[in-house]
């Protein structure tokens, strides 16, 4: 599922292809969940440009000129994609906006759960979602502030949007591995120092993944990102790779370097 690396290359993905321009046409596929109408999404878009684009967490908001913001949710599978001609044309197409360049923007969904809907400004979005701040945005201060009031497994709450957002399963694993510490951990167990620590290791994973595009195959050597699998070796120990539930969700770690 895509989580903040992902989006926030989504984000320069639009950024860098979708603003500034007129769009023509908007198309609608069953690949996605509408929280608008696609009548009042229509009619909100067509005639309009795009003029800029907003991360909160897992979500993407796009400005529509003169409007609200559209919000993209990209639930398991989703993706953008930017191209001219037809037989770039992607599958699974859930929206489609053609543009007065003869380009479109393709949000697809492959297993569907992509959702979009429209909000008066990203301010709204955040609160009407209950969302907490955004992991890569938050100071070191107000983390540990945060964090120093939390209670239960360390994953879980790195995990609950509500806490700060934008981190879920996968980079949850990823830097509770690069910071030394169970997922189980108790997050009341730890002391300011470690939770400090786990700050700067969030933030240094986050813009790492982010600068590698979110590719999972540019990650570095002793990232547990592309090694999720049971037994095989740590790639920073000499330990092997475990696998346990942690909020239902399933949950990688080495048993060697990462204590409770
Ligand atoms: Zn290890």
């Amino acid at each position: 599922m895509p989580e903040l690396p992902e989006i926030a290359v989504y984000k320069k993905y639009v950024d860098a292809t979708s603003l500034h321009k007129k769009i023509t046409e908007v198309e609608f596929g069953d690949e996605l969940l509408f929280d608008v109408s696609k009548k009042e999404l229509y009619n909100a878009c067509v005639g309009k440009e795009f003029t800029e684009s907003e991360r909160i967490g897992k979500h993407l908001l796009i400005h529509v000129e003169d409007n609200d913001w559209m919000s993209l949710h990209f639930g398991m599978t989703g993706g953008l994609k930017y191209f001219k001609d037809k037989e770039d044309r992607p599958d699974y197409i859930g929206l489609l906006l053609r543009f007065n360049n003869g380009f479109h923007l393709a949000f697809t969904c492959p297993r569907k759960f992509g959702r979009i809907g429209m909000t008066e400004r990203p301010e709204q979005f955040r609160e009407d979602k209950n969302l907490g701040p955004d992991a890569l945005e938050i100071d070191k201060d107000r983390f540990v502030e945060i964090f120093k009031e939390k209670r239960g497994m360390l994953k879980s709450a790195l995990m609950d949007q509500k806490t700060i957002c934008g981190i879920g399963n996968i980079y949850s694993d990823e830097i509770l591995f690069q910071a030394n510490m169970h997922p189980e951990s108790q997050v009341q167990n730890l002391s300011e120092s470690e939770l400090e620590d786990l700050y700067d290791v969030m933030q240094e994973v986050l813009s790492t993944c982010i600068d590698k595009g979110a590719q999972y195959s540019e990650y570095p050597d002793n990232y547990i990102i592309p090694n999720r699998e049971e037994g095989s070796s740590c790639p920073k120990c000499d330990g092997t790779i475990a696998k346990i539930k942690v909020s239902g969700r399933s949950t990688y770690y080495c048993a060697s370097h990462q204590k409770k």
